[in-house]
């Protein structure tokens, strides 16, 4: 790596960080559009019915960006992260049409968390595979936002990028990975089975074992309690505070993945500190 200095190291992650952060927009509205089409495709072709003439929505990367609305193709101006949104004031430059506030937010999560992981592991290997957690982890809470869904082809990446760094080792050695990975998935998978045969209703999905697997799968089996606690605090949280301003109702399930996701994201970064400080607060050290 050149020598820069290191507050310019930071400064450029953000700025690639807001980049991607639009990129990974594109991911969050497609990708389940995309994915919708092809069960549709399969389901017909089980019936034996007549192939779809629909075409299929568009690809992730081909397409370039145009208002939802007017279908206007975007200048490159409108297309600045975060600043573009800013400029036009959440407005669609042609046609007035609202732009919803889920592109600009998008765009500075990805900035600053960019910015964070460069600031903690320096401009280093262990940085560029961080945002690629970062990135994977903010598409996929955004996915299962807006769908209740946690692609198949974000969470086994994912995972698999989490093993084969531990083969260097990079953050956790293979044998805790390998272990983590499959504790992480039967643990929730039980508390799914157990919850279901209890009330009859589904918890989470299998969606959220695949993602606690991934996320094992980076940080070893000692992360998998305190993220689950975790992410049940963050849940409660911004769940009883939904509630509380009547913007969610108790009876619609709860997208879990989020929660993980931010536990997850949230333990990368300070899980060592966070358990020497609690040991030292409950006296274990
Ligand atoms: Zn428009």
């Amino acid at each position: 790596m050149p020598e820069l200095p290191f507050a310019l190291w930071i400064a450029l992650a953000g700025v690639l960080g807001l980049l991607v952060g639009s990129f990974l927009n594109v991911v969050i509205l497609r990708l389940p559009e995309r994915m919708a089409a092809g069960w549709r495709q399969e389901a017909r072709d089980v019936l034996e019915l007549e192939p779809d003439e629909t075409p299929l929505p568009p690809g992730i990367v081909r397409e370039p960006s145009h208002c939802p609305q007017c279908k206007h193709p975007l200048s490159a101006l409108d297309n600045i992260p975060l600043f573009g949104w800013l400029l036009l004031r959440g407005r669609c430059r042609y046609c007035r049409a609202s732009i919803s506030i889920q592109y600009p937010l998008v765009e500075l999560l990805s900035g600053v968390l960019s910015a964070a992981i460069v600031w903690k592991f320096g401009p280093s290997w262990a940085a560029l595979a961080g945002l690629a957690l970062t990135w994977t982890l903010i598409a996929l809470s955004g996915i299962d936002f807006r769908t209740q869904l946690l692609p198949d082809q974000l969470t086994y990446p994912l995972l698999w990028l989490g093993l084969l760094l531990s083969l260097l080792p990079m953050f956790v050695a293979a044998p805790a990975a390998i272990l983590a990975a499959a504790i992480g998935y039967l643990s929730l998978w039980s508390v799914y089975w157990a919850f279901k045969l209890l009330t009859g209703k589904e918890g989470m999905g299998y969606g959220d074992f695949k993602l606690l697997a991934a996320l094992g799968a980076w940080m070893g089996p000692m992360s998998l309690l305190p993220i689950i606690l975790l992410s049940s605090l963050i849940g409660a949280l911004v769940g009883g505070a939904l509630i509380a301003l009547r913007k969610h109702q108790r009876e619609i399930p709860m997208p879990f993945g989020p929660f993980i996701a931010a536990a997850g994201w949230v333990w990368f970064m300070a899980g060592s500190g966070l358990l020497q400080g609690y040991m030292q607060l409950t006296g274990l050290r």
